[in-house]
């Protein structure tokens, strides 16, 4: 059976005090779940909550992004090398890091590379505009940020990647996808990998949905065949509602 994943998006949330309690507010919450926690908080937190693993023993820590290089005259930029201390997970190709800062596939596909270096497991985003889906090329689109960032990996890196269905007109809007558009894309990405590589690994890979799932939409689409869990924006920052979205995941 897939591990099913439930991984919370901080975004620009929480200074550390805050970060630091909503952890805390998630772990003392969480009882015997199957489904893998993540949370990616801000850079800035991810020293601390390594230094207290302690309070919270069953929650892994991700990032939300990593540079595309792997050290040099980069301002502000955080190399994977830094978070490597830190992290077993890393978010890449966010629909707001590729609208906002450019990010292209190339530069995702670098950022694989660096996190599979540093045995970082990558959780790649893809996802369509709504102008794409209703010009009906969102299949085209996802099949080739796919091709793009993750085909030139061998077997066993493939195995590494969680990949985030997360259609961009869903991101924070309240309009998720219905459970059947999502199962339809995650299974028309998981047909893709089984056509690239085998069935046998695309039936390994944790394909997870992202985009407005809160707790009252959780249920049904995890029940979904072909979605192993989400990735969680809004919704895993109020701790209640997320441990209901982790518990329709058991
Ligand atoms: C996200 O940004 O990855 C996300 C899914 O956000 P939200 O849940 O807020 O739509």
């Amino acid at each position: 059976m897939r591990q099913k994943i439930i991984a919370g998006n901080w975004k620009m949330n929480t200074t550390l005090e805050e970060g630091i309690q909503l952890l805390q507010a998630i772990a003392v919450q969480i009882k015997d779940n199957t489904a893998q926690v993540i949370i990616c908080p801000p850079h800035t937190h991810l020293a601390s909550f390594n230094d207290n693993k302690d309070v919270h023993k069953q929650i892994l820590i991700g990032a939300q992004n990593c540079a595309d290089e792997a050290c040099g005259a980069y301002t502000g930029d955080i190399s994977v090398a830094m978070i490597q201390p830190f992290v077993k997970f890393c978010i890449v190709g966010h629909s707001e890091r590729r609208s906002y800062h450019g990010e292209t596939n190339e530069s995702i596909k670098a950022k694989i590379d660096l996190l599979l270096q540093h045995q970082i497991q990558p959780i790649f985003c893809c996802g369509e505009s709504l102008e794409e889906r209703n010009n009906e090329v969102h299949f085209e689109l996802v099949e080739s940020q796919i091709a793009a960032a993750l085909f030139h990996l061998d077997e066993s890196s493939i195995a590494q990647i969680i990949i985030a269905y997360e259609p961009i007109w869903a991101i924070g809007t309240g309009h998720t996808a219905s459970s059947a558009q999502a199962q339809e894309m995650h299974a028309f990405i998981r047909s893709l990998i089984a056509k690239k590589y085998s069935s046998a690994i695309a039936d390994r890979i944790s394909i997870i949905y992202g985009g407005s799932c809160n707790a009252s939409n959780a249920m049904e689409l995890f029940a979904q065949s072909d979605i192993d869990g989400g990735l969680i924006g809004g919704a895993s920052l109020k701790a209640e509602e997320f441990i209901k979205i982790i518990q329709a995941a058991n």
